[in-house]
């Protein structure tokens, strides 16, 4: 289990910051969560004002 970013982010950066574990890194503007990283504590999801970041 792992959080996944879907197509409604918009790229602010704010999860990013967020997470404890440096699971969300930005790639040719578009945020990526590292499934091995995550540990599915929730809050970047929490801090996204779009909802992207969703629990599988
Ligand atoms: Fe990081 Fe927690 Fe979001 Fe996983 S759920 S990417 S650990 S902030
Ligand atoms: Fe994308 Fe939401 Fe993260 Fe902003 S906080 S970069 S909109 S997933």
């Amino acid at each position: 289990m792992a959080y996944k970013i879907n197509d409604d982010c918009t790229a602010c950066g704010a999860c990013a910051d967020e997470c404890a574990v440096e699971a969300i890194s930005e790639k040719d503007g578009k945020y990526f969560i590292d499934p091995e990283k995550c540990i599915d504590c929730g809050l970047c999801a929490g801090v996204c004002p779009v909802e992207a970041p969703q629990s599988e």
